[in-house]
């Protein structure tokens, strides 16, 4: 079985960095299919290429000149090539692409030539064969990928081959290049291990995993060694940096483990994620990782009767419903019930929300709480051990950081407190101190 390895535009950035790759791919020889992003940032304040490719783009079309920024561009493959001792002849490419573009070529294909270009380099490089994404990913005309063609496609272009494909892009059914999302490369991967039933897909990029908090506010976090999708899928509802749904669904669907590793630092292990982790229940951290948002607003109802009323909820979350604003969360009493929503969903309207909800549910009283954030405690292990919201709420509580509202999910997967925002960075640091670092020392 064959694994499939994406590397991200920090991986591609320079000669050094294709080295890099080189080496880890020539570490394995199950590495057979590589897909790659286009060069990114070598250091901070550096252009990545689609950056440059969108901004040439956009010069076009404004009418002003993009020679020096295509200039730069092919400056950045000439070098990649030059420090590779690589002989694809750039030129006649880079004046083909400079010809279309000045005919009015599409901006999806223009910036899907960063991919494009990075492929062909490091095909040649590793010895692999080239195989453009346009020839196997297709799009159906609404926009969504044609899995079952897509999927036949790569197969029988893959098959008995070590390839490399562009990331980023497919084809439309009339052959025009479409691109994915920003960041897509991610997705393309997914799909290319998805459709080879990949032993794994491994995901290079320049940090060794997912961490177990934001470094913003935690300081030096430690990487999560093993993650479900279920537990990523918590993290990142509540804000945590993780992969783009799309570059999750396709591995996940045939649960193929996915592996983040470090490019820059290839023994790291990273982060493995997979459908399931079989372990022993009572050893090691509950918390896999800790997330949290700013930017929710509390509605409290409380209505004499509401859980004994038959409709009484359905009643109010259809006002919301009408206004198209979603339920975060949804803790509720016997005579009350919170609608955790986001500021953003209802800060315009609050008054006439209010209004109508008075008008419909006829309550006893509405409180409004704003400025709330939420706070995640994720763990797939929580379930396992008796006391574990008491020790978090306590030790929330002794570090002065007063809890507006507790709630979890049903598969206890995770503990979710609401926080005054003044005390989120305070909450997220109590969690990960108190019972994140003192289990590693
Ligand atoms: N190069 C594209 C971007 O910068 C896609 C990717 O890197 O995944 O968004």
């Amino acid at each position: 079985m064959s694994k499939v390895c994406k590397f991200g535009g920090s991986s591609l950035a320079s000669a050094a960095q294709f080295q890099k790759v080189k080496a880890i791919v020539q570490r394995d020889s199950e590495r057979t299919v590589v897909v790659v992003s286009a060069p990114g940032k070598r250091c901070s304040g550096d252009h990545k290429v689609t950056d440059l490719l969108y901004l040439c783009g956009a010069h076009v079309r404004y009418g002003v000149s993009s020679e020096e920024i295509f200039g730069l561009i092919a400056q950045r493959y000439e070098e990649i090539k030059a420090g590779c001792g690589l002989s694809l002849d750039l030129k006649p490419v880079f004046t083909d692409i400079h010809a279309r573009l000045m005919a009015g070529m599409e901006e999806d294909e223009l910036v899907s030539r960063g991919e494009y270009l990075c492929a062909r380099l490091m095909a040649e490089y590793l010895g692999f064969d080239f195989v453009d994404a346009a020839d196997w990913i297709t799009f159906t005309f609404d926009g969504q990928v044609d899995e079952a063609a897509s999927y036949a496609a790569l197969q029988q272009l893959a098959a008995g081959r070590r390839v490399v494909i562009p990331g980023f892009y497919g084809a439309m059914p009339d052959g025009r290049i479409r691109t994915f999302p920003r960041g897509g490369s991610d997705i393309t991967g997914a799909l290319a291990a998805a459709a080879l039933d990949a032993e794994v897909y491994e995901n290079w990029t320049d940090v060794s995993g997912i961490l177990m908090a934001d470094p913003r506010i935690v300081k030096d976090p430690a990487p999560i060694p093993q993650v479900t999708y279920d537990e990523l899928r918590e993290l990142s509802y509540v804000g945590a940096d993780v992969l783009h749904e799309g570059a999750v669904f396709p591995v996940r669907l045939k649960n193929i483990p996915l592996n983040i590793r470090n490019t820059n630092d290839p023994d790291h292990p990273g982060t493995l994620i997979l459908g399931d982790i079989q372990e022993e229940a009572g050893n090691g951290n509950f918390i896999t990782g800790i997330g949290g948002k700013k930017g929710f607003t509390v509605l409290t109802i409380h209505k004499t009767g509401l859980s004994s009323t038959p409709g009484s909820l359905l009643s109010i979350l259809e006002v919301l419903a009408k206004r198209k604003i979603s339920v975060s969360y949804m803790p509720s009493g016997i005579d009350s019930v919170s609608l955790v929503v986001a500021r953003s969903q209802v800060e315009k309207s609050l008054y006439q929300l209010l209004g109508e909800l008075q008008k419909q549910v006829k309550p006893d009283s509405i409180a409004v709480t704003e400025h709330i954030a939420v706070v995640a405690a994720v763990g797939r292990k929580m379930a396992f051990r008796p006391g574990i919201s008491g020790k978090i709420f306590a030790a929330l509580g002794e570090n002065g950081v007063n809890i507006r509202m507790i709630t979890q999910g049903p598969e206890e997967l995770n503990i979710i407190v609401g926080v005054e925002e003044k005390d989120f960075e305070t909450a997220i640091r109590v969690l990960y101190d108190g019972f994140v670092k003192e289990k590693q020392v």
